[in-house]
Protein backbone atom coordinates (compact mmCIF):
# COMPACT_ATOMS: atom_id res chain seq x y z
CA UNK A 1 0.00 0.00 0.00
CA UNK A 2 1.41 3.41 -0.86
CA UNK A 3 0.37 7.22 -1.38
CA UNK A 4 1.29 10.03 -2.56
CA UNK A 5 0.86 13.70 -1.38
CA UNK A 6 2.92 17.04 -1.96
CA UNK A 7 6.46 17.80 -0.11
CA UNK A 8 6.75 18.48 3.67
CA UNK A 9 8.43 21.64 4.91
CA UNK A 10 10.62 21.80 8.24
CA UNK A 11 10.03 25.34 9.35
CA UNK A 12 12.85 25.78 11.20
CA UNK A 13 16.18 23.57 11.60
CA UNK A 14 19.30 24.07 12.81
CA UNK A 15 21.28 22.02 10.06
CA UNK A 16 24.32 23.21 11.88
CA UNK A 17 23.78 20.76 14.56
CA UNK A 18 22.86 17.39 13.05
CA UNK A 19 26.44 16.29 14.22
CA UNK A 20 25.90 17.48 17.92
CA UNK A 21 24.20 13.47 18.79
CA UNK A 22 26.67 11.94 20.91
CA UNK A 23 28.98 15.10 21.85
CA UNK A 24 30.98 15.33 24.79
CA UNK A 25 29.07 15.78 27.80
CA UNK A 26 29.13 19.67 28.86
CA UNK A 27 32.09 20.66 31.74
CA UNK A 28 28.87 21.23 33.83
CA UNK A 29 25.82 19.81 34.07
CA UNK A 30 22.67 22.70 32.53
CA UNK A 31 20.52 23.40 35.79
CA UNK A 32 18.30 26.15 33.44
CA UNK A 33 17.76 26.89 29.78
CA UNK A 34 20.12 29.38 29.31
CA UNK A 35 22.87 27.37 30.92
CA UNK A 36 21.77 24.55 28.10
CA UNK A 37 22.81 27.16 25.58
CA UNK A 38 26.02 28.63 27.25
CA UNK A 39 27.00 24.85 28.08
CA UNK A 40 26.19 23.31 24.64
CA UNK A 41 24.78 25.11 21.84
CA UNK A 42 26.92 27.77 22.33
CA UNK A 43 30.27 26.05 22.82
CA UNK A 44 29.17 23.75 19.60
CA UNK A 45 28.65 26.59 17.32
CA UNK A 46 31.97 28.29 18.52
CA UNK A 47 33.70 24.93 17.28
CA UNK A 48 32.42 25.09 13.56
CA UNK A 49 34.39 25.16 10.83
CA UNK A 50 32.97 25.72 7.07
CA UNK A 51 34.30 21.91 6.61
CA UNK A 52 32.05 20.91 9.85
CA UNK A 53 29.20 23.25 8.98
CA UNK A 54 28.96 21.74 4.81
CA UNK A 55 28.81 17.59 6.10
CA UNK A 56 27.06 18.43 9.02
CA UNK A 57 24.59 20.33 6.15
CA UNK A 58 24.67 17.54 3.83
CA UNK A 59 23.81 14.44 6.97
CA UNK A 60 20.56 17.01 7.64
CA UNK A 61 19.60 17.43 4.53
CA UNK A 62 19.71 13.64 3.56
CA UNK A 63 18.16 12.59 6.58
CA UNK A 64 15.34 15.29 5.65
CA UNK A 65 14.88 13.75 2.02
CA UNK A 66 14.61 10.48 3.23
CA UNK A 67 11.74 11.62 5.42
CA UNK A 68 10.06 13.35 2.64
CA UNK A 69 10.73 16.39 3.95
CA UNK A 70 11.67 18.70 0.23
CA UNK A 71 12.12 21.91 2.35
CA UNK A 72 14.30 23.09 5.36
CA UNK A 73 13.62 26.84 6.43
CA UNK A 74 17.40 26.93 7.93
CA UNK A 75 18.53 29.53 11.06
CA UNK A 76 22.39 28.92 11.17
CA UNK A 77 24.99 29.94 13.63
CA UNK A 78 28.82 29.28 13.45
CA UNK A 79 30.37 32.86 15.46
CA UNK A 80 34.00 31.61 14.09
CA UNK A 81 32.86 30.70 10.32
CA UNK A 82 30.17 33.07 9.75
CA UNK A 83 31.69 34.54 6.06
CA UNK A 84 30.46 32.10 3.01
CA UNK A 85 28.49 30.18 5.39
CA UNK A 86 25.32 30.27 3.78
CA UNK A 87 26.57 29.41 0.70
CA UNK A 88 28.49 26.36 1.89
CA UNK A 89 24.51 25.09 3.43
CA UNK A 90 22.73 25.81 0.33
CA UNK A 91 25.39 24.43 -1.73
CA UNK A 92 25.06 21.18 0.31
CA UNK A 93 20.92 21.28 0.50
CA UNK A 94 21.44 21.61 -3.69
CA UNK A 95 23.51 18.95 -3.70
CA UNK A 96 21.39 16.57 -2.13
CA UNK A 97 18.64 18.23 -4.15
CA UNK A 98 16.47 19.19 -0.74
CA UNK A 99 15.25 22.95 -0.83
CA UNK A 100 16.19 25.33 1.54
CA UNK A 101 15.31 28.87 3.12
CA UNK A 102 18.74 30.19 5.09
CA UNK A 103 19.49 32.59 7.08
CA UNK A 104 22.45 33.84 9.75
CA UNK A 105 21.47 34.55 13.21
CA UNK A 106 22.80 37.44 14.16
CA UNK A 107 23.78 38.16 17.98
CA UNK A 108 25.68 40.69 20.23
CA UNK A 109 26.73 37.34 22.82
CA UNK A 110 30.03 37.87 22.14
CA UNK A 111 32.03 40.39 23.06
CA UNK A 112 34.23 42.59 20.48
CA UNK A 113 37.14 41.26 22.19
CA UNK A 114 35.65 37.51 21.37
CA UNK A 115 34.12 36.97 25.04
CA UNK A 116 30.96 35.04 25.56
CA UNK A 117 28.96 38.38 27.53
CA UNK A 118 27.03 36.20 29.91
CA UNK A 119 26.89 38.35 31.98
CA UNK A 120 25.20 40.59 30.43
CA UNK A 121 22.98 38.53 28.55
CA UNK A 122 21.56 37.48 32.61
CA UNK A 123 21.35 40.95 33.82
CA UNK A 124 20.31 42.45 30.76
CA UNK A 125 22.78 45.28 29.83
CA UNK A 126 23.17 43.05 26.89
CA UNK A 127 20.72 45.47 25.09
CA UNK A 128 23.17 48.70 25.31
CA UNK A 129 25.08 49.97 23.21
CA UNK A 130 25.64 49.77 19.11
CA UNK A 131 25.46 46.90 16.68
CA UNK A 132 28.81 44.68 17.87
CA UNK A 133 31.18 43.68 15.57
CA UNK A 134 29.92 40.22 15.63
CA UNK A 135 26.77 40.89 14.58
CA UNK A 136 27.85 43.50 12.26
CA UNK A 137 29.45 40.46 10.38
CA UNK A 138 26.04 38.30 10.76
CA UNK A 139 24.14 40.73 9.13
CA UNK A 140 26.65 41.29 6.42
CA UNK A 141 26.27 37.50 5.55
CA UNK A 142 22.29 37.43 5.52
CA UNK A 143 22.71 40.65 3.03
CA UNK A 144 26.13 39.53 1.22
CA UNK A 145 23.72 36.06 0.48
CA UNK A 146 20.19 37.53 -0.14
CA UNK A 147 21.96 40.25 -2.53
CA UNK A 148 23.39 37.37 -4.30
CA UNK A 149 19.87 35.97 -4.78
CA UNK A 150 20.29 33.25 -1.89
CA UNK A 151 16.76 32.12 -0.87
CA UNK A 152 15.89 33.31 3.18
CA UNK A 153 15.23 35.67 5.90
CA UNK A 154 17.36 38.04 8.16
CA UNK A 155 18.28 36.03 11.31
CA UNK A 156 18.30 36.99 14.80
CA UNK A 157 19.32 34.95 17.25
CA UNK A 158 17.09 36.01 20.19
CA UNK A 159 15.78 39.53 21.59
CA UNK A 160 17.74 38.89 24.73
CA UNK A 161 21.25 38.20 23.48
CA UNK A 162 20.59 41.47 20.89
CA UNK A 163 21.31 44.37 21.40
CA UNK A 164 18.31 47.14 20.46
CA UNK A 165 20.47 48.73 17.66
CA UNK A 166 21.01 45.61 16.04
CA UNK A 167 17.54 44.32 16.29
CA UNK A 168 16.58 47.39 14.49
CA UNK A 169 19.04 47.01 12.07
CA UNK A 170 18.13 43.40 11.64
CA UNK A 171 14.47 44.49 11.00
CA UNK A 172 15.49 47.49 8.32
CA UNK A 173 17.91 45.06 6.59
CA UNK A 174 14.81 42.64 5.83
CA UNK A 175 12.07 45.41 5.01
CA UNK A 176 14.79 46.54 2.57
CA UNK A 177 15.35 43.26 1.22
CA UNK A 178 11.16 42.51 1.01
CA UNK A 179 11.99 39.45 3.84
CA UNK A 180 10.87 38.71 7.03
CA UNK A 181 13.32 38.28 10.28
CA UNK A 182 13.35 34.69 11.38
CA UNK A 183 14.41 34.64 15.16
CA UNK A 184 13.97 32.74 18.32
CA UNK A 185 11.09 34.31 20.43
CA UNK A 186 10.14 33.86 24.18
CA UNK A 187 11.48 30.46 23.35
CA UNK A 188 12.34 30.18 27.54
CA UNK A 189 12.03 32.64 30.91
CA UNK A 190 14.84 34.54 29.92
CA UNK A 191 13.78 35.97 26.77
CA UNK A 192 11.07 37.83 28.76
CA UNK A 193 10.17 41.60 27.25
CA UNK A 194 11.19 40.24 24.02
CA UNK A 195 7.96 40.42 22.13
CA UNK A 196 7.58 44.59 23.71
CA UNK A 197 10.89 44.91 22.22
CA UNK A 198 9.90 43.34 18.78
CA UNK A 199 6.42 44.00 17.94
CA UNK A 200 7.07 47.77 16.95
CA UNK A 201 9.59 46.15 14.16
CA UNK A 202 7.56 43.11 13.26
CA UNK A 203 5.56 42.12 10.10
CA UNK A 204 3.79 39.33 8.79
CA UNK A 205 6.66 38.08 6.23
CA UNK A 206 8.56 37.29 10.01
CA UNK A 207 8.96 34.01 11.12
CA UNK A 208 8.68 33.18 15.08
CA UNK A 209 10.23 30.12 16.47
CA UNK A 210 8.76 28.74 19.49
CA UNK A 211 6.74 31.78 21.56
CA UNK A 212 6.44 29.53 24.36
CA UNK A 213 6.33 32.45 27.28
CA UNK A 214 4.59 34.88 24.38
CA UNK A 215 1.76 36.61 25.92
CA UNK A 216 -1.58 36.25 24.90
CA UNK A 217 -2.79 38.32 22.58
CA UNK A 218 0.54 40.19 21.68
CA UNK A 219 0.66 42.42 18.75
CA UNK A 220 3.91 40.39 17.47
CA UNK A 221 3.41 39.67 13.94
CA UNK A 222 4.46 36.52 12.05
CA UNK A 223 4.28 33.09 11.54
CA UNK A 224 4.66 31.13 14.25
CA UNK A 225 6.97 27.89 14.38
CA UNK A 226 6.35 25.37 16.82
CA UNK A 227 8.70 22.79 18.11
CA UNK A 228 7.00 20.22 20.19
CA UNK A 229 9.84 18.01 20.87
CA UNK A 230 12.80 20.76 21.39
CA UNK A 231 10.29 22.51 24.05
CA UNK A 232 10.11 19.08 25.72
CA UNK A 233 13.84 18.30 25.93
CA UNK A 234 14.86 22.04 26.73
CA UNK A 235 11.94 22.18 29.52
CA UNK A 236 10.96 25.24 28.78
CA UNK A 237 7.15 24.50 28.99
CA UNK A 238 4.58 23.88 26.01
CA UNK A 239 3.51 26.84 23.62
CA UNK A 240 -0.17 26.28 23.95
CA UNK A 241 -0.01 27.17 19.49
CA UNK A 242 -3.61 26.44 19.31
CA UNK A 243 -4.06 29.97 21.23
CA UNK A 244 -3.17 31.35 18.35
CA UNK A 245 -5.37 30.10 16.05
CA UNK A 246 -6.91 33.01 13.58
CA UNK A 247 -4.42 35.51 15.31
CA UNK A 248 -1.52 34.36 12.99
CA UNK A 249 -0.12 31.10 11.21
CA UNK A 250 0.96 28.41 12.93
CA UNK A 251 3.79 26.06 11.40
CA UNK A 252 5.69 22.91 12.53
CA UNK A 253 9.59 22.57 13.16
CA UNK A 254 12.37 20.52 14.68
CA UNK A 255 14.67 23.13 15.84
CA UNK A 256 17.58 21.06 14.53
CA UNK A 257 16.70 17.13 16.03
CA UNK A 258 16.42 15.71 12.63
CA UNK A 259 13.44 16.63 10.50
CA UNK A 260 11.02 13.98 10.66
CA UNK A 261 8.16 16.40 10.13
CA UNK A 262 5.32 13.38 10.47
CA UNK A 263 7.38 12.71 13.96
CA UNK A 264 7.09 16.05 14.96
CA UNK A 265 3.20 15.93 13.97
CA UNK A 266 2.57 12.97 16.38
CA UNK A 267 4.52 14.73 19.21
CA UNK A 268 2.22 18.17 18.15
CA UNK A 269 -0.69 16.35 18.56
CA UNK A 270 0.10 14.20 21.58
CA UNK A 271 1.47 17.96 23.22
CA UNK A 272 -1.72 19.26 22.40
CA UNK A 273 -3.84 16.45 23.58
CA UNK A 274 -2.20 16.20 26.85
CA UNK A 275 -2.88 19.84 27.54
CA UNK A 276 -6.93 19.64 26.06
CA UNK A 277 -7.96 16.25 26.24
CA UNK A 278 -11.14 17.43 23.49
CA UNK A 279 -8.66 17.54 20.83
CA UNK A 280 -7.34 15.67 18.30
CA UNK A 281 -4.84 15.64 14.88
CA UNK A 282 -6.48 17.88 13.16
CA UNK A 283 -5.34 21.41 14.66
CA UNK A 284 -1.37 19.55 14.59
CA UNK A 285 -2.47 18.42 10.73
CA UNK A 286 -3.42 22.43 9.88
CA UNK A 287 0.43 23.18 11.24
CA UNK A 288 2.18 20.72 9.44
CA UNK A 289 0.69 21.44 6.56
CA UNK A 290 0.74 25.21 6.80
CA UNK A 291 4.70 24.88 6.01
CA UNK A 292 3.68 24.92 2.28
CA UNK A 293 2.52 28.63 2.85
CA UNK A 294 6.20 29.51 3.52
CA UNK A 295 7.96 27.13 0.92
CA UNK A 296 4.62 27.15 -2.06
CA UNK A 297 7.54 25.52 -4.45
CA UNK A 298 6.74 21.89 -2.37
CA UNK A 299 3.12 21.93 -3.51
CA UNK A 300 4.82 20.60 -6.91
CA UNK A 301 7.18 17.85 -5.33
CA UNK A 302 5.43 14.42 -4.85
CA UNK A 303 6.25 12.06 -1.95
CA UNK A 304 5.37 8.27 -2.25
CA UNK A 305 4.87 6.87 1.19
CA UNK A 306 5.24 3.12 2.82
CA UNK A 307 1.20 3.79 4.22
CA UNK A 308 -1.68 5.02 3.06
CA UNK A 309 -3.80 6.58 4.12
CA UNK A 310 -2.13 9.53 4.54
CA UNK A 311 -4.74 11.27 7.15
CA UNK A 312 -4.19 12.49 10.31
CA UNK A 313 -6.42 9.86 12.37
CA UNK A 314 -3.92 7.36 11.13
CA UNK A 315 -0.56 8.87 10.68
CA UNK A 316 -1.12 10.27 14.66
CA UNK A 317 -1.30 6.77 15.80
CA UNK A 318 0.89 4.87 13.20
CA UNK A 319 4.68 5.32 13.69
CA UNK A 320 7.29 4.32 11.52
CA UNK A 321 5.79 5.29 7.94
CA UNK A 322 8.09 6.09 5.11
CA UNK A 323 9.20 7.89 2.45
CA UNK A 324 9.59 5.40 -0.40
CA UNK A 325 10.07 8.15 -3.20
CA UNK A 326 10.40 11.72 -3.52
CA UNK A 327 10.42 13.96 -6.82
CA UNK A 328 11.43 17.45 -6.31
CA UNK A 329 11.25 20.13 -8.86
CA UNK A 330 10.32 17.26 -11.49
CA UNK A 331 13.40 15.00 -10.77
CA UNK A 332 13.39 12.00 -9.03
CA UNK A 333 15.90 11.96 -5.45
CA UNK A 334 14.63 8.92 -3.55
CA UNK A 335 13.90 5.95 -5.08
CA UNK A 336 13.35 3.00 -2.95
CA UNK A 337 13.91 4.73 0.12
CA UNK A 338 17.53 5.92 -1.28
CA UNK A 339 18.69 9.06 -1.92
CA UNK A 340 19.55 9.13 -5.92
CA UNK A 341 22.09 12.04 -6.40
CA UNK A 342 24.47 11.72 -3.85
CA UNK A 343 26.21 8.70 -2.09
CA UNK A 344 24.25 8.83 1.36
CA UNK A 345 27.00 5.82 2.75
CA UNK A 346 29.40 8.43 1.83
CA UNK A 347 28.13 11.10 3.42
CA UNK A 348 27.54 9.26 6.62
CA UNK A 349 31.22 7.98 6.59
CA UNK A 350 31.97 11.90 5.99
CA UNK A 351 29.61 13.37 8.67
CA UNK A 352 31.12 10.92 11.27
CA UNK A 353 34.91 12.11 10.10
CA UNK A 354 33.65 15.82 10.76
CA UNK A 355 31.65 14.96 14.15
CA UNK A 356 35.34 13.35 15.27
CA UNK A 357 36.95 16.77 14.36
CA UNK A 358 34.06 18.97 16.18
CA UNK A 359 34.01 16.88 19.82
CA UNK A 360 37.86 17.10 19.90
CA UNK A 361 37.71 20.49 19.45
CA UNK A 362 35.02 20.97 22.00
CA UNK A 363 37.05 18.69 24.50
CA UNK A 364 40.01 21.93 24.68
ZN1 LIG B 1 16.02 27.04 17.17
Amino acid sequence: MSATTTGLVCAHHHLYSTLARGMPAPPAAPTDFLSILELIWWRLDAALDLDIIEWSAKLGALEALECGTTAVIDHHESPHAIEGSLDVIAAACAEVGVRSVLCYGVTDRWTDDGRLAVHAIRDGTVRRGGVSAGARRGLAENERFLRAGGRGYVGVHAAFTCRDATLEAAAGLAADLGVGVHLHVHEGPDDAGAADRLAPLSSDRWLLAHCVHLPDGHPLRGTVSHQPRSNLNNAVGYARPARFAGERPVVLGTDGIGADMLEEFRLAYVAHRADDVTTGPDPAWRWLQAGADLVPDVAGDAVTWSYEPMQPWHLAFTPGVRAVRVEIDGAVVLEGGVATRVDAGEIRAKAAEAARRLFARLDV
